[in-house]
């Protein structure tokens, strides 16, 4: 492993992140196994709200880990706000993990069991942080909302975002993506876990307000089989590697304490 580079593999995956990263052996690192008997009911804690209302995305791209869906950011038109979170948090990008063909591919576990996959919203404290990559590297920068996906039926708006993946095939692609709403791809209930914990990629920053739904969204095989058409590697590799098993697994809670909305 050379410089900054990091991916999934055996040589360059979650058990040497910390080499170049010495954080990923902090105190509060993410994901983690939740264990609903563990966490504590909050009755301080409100729901989340999602204002998605405008459709601000913006394009969707392949970095070489996942695929990413960008949005624009200059003001707050798409926020989450509410829960755990002291004031509204910008919606800057999502993005998914998920794993090889009938493997599991969620980076967050409840009571030991992962999902097929996992959706993170990343938003960003535009109140408190001038950019988002200020912001990213504070301790209350960033509030993740994590959403399970499940296999089954075909989920009703999953294509929208499937049917664009053949563009963004190759690692530094990128292509047009207006008017998503990801509202689309929420579940029926907003009821969540929370904890303080971190991005589950390098840099790995301690700096994410973790907001995990305990409802997941179902997607069928299919559709998730087109995630795994995507490439972790570049246009003008000779080696061509299928985008797959990128997640990190869970993490030592270290004594963190998860709340529970209800
Ligand atoms: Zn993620």
């Amino acid at each position: 492993m050379t410089g900054n580079h990091w991916g999934y593999g055996k040589d360059d995956g979650p058990t040497i992140w910390h080499k170049n990263f010495p954080v990923a052996e902090g105190t509060r690192q993410s994901p983690i196994d939740i264990d609903p008997h563990q966490a504590s009911h909050d009755p301080n804690l409100g729901p989340i709200v999602l204002n998605y209302d405008h459709c601000t995305s913006i394009n969707i791209s392949n970095n070489g880990h996942s695929v990413v869906v960008e949005f624009d950011d200059s003001d707050d038109r798409s926020v989450i706000q509410g829960g755990p979170l002291d004031n509204p948090y910008r919606l800057k990008q999502f993005h998914f993990h998920w794993g090889g063909k009938g493997c599991h591919g969620s980076e967050h576990t409840v009571e030991g069991q992962s999902y097929a996959s996992e959706l993170h919203l990343v938003h960003w404290n535009a109140v408190k942080y001038k950019s988002f990559g200020e912001a990213a590297s504070s301790p209350d920068g960033l509030a993740v909302l994590g959403i399970f996906l499940d296999t089954g039926d075909d989920h009703r708006w999953l294509h929208m975002i499937t049917d664009a993946l053949y563009m963004v095939k190759f690692k530094s692609s990128v292509t047009d993506f207006k008017r998503f709403n990801p509202k689309c791809l929420l579940p029926s209930s907003l009821h969540y876990w929370t904890y303080p914990g971190s991005l589950t990629t390098p840099p790995l920053h301690e700096s994410v307000t973790w907001i995990v739904l305990k409802e997941p969204i179902t997607v069928s095989e299919k559709q998730l089989g087109k995630f795994r058409m995507l490439l972790f590697t570049g246009e003008e590799e000779d080696q061509r590697m299928r985008m797959e098993n990128n997640f990190r697994p869970p993490q030592p809670l270290k004594g963190r304490k998860v709340r529970s909305s209800n």
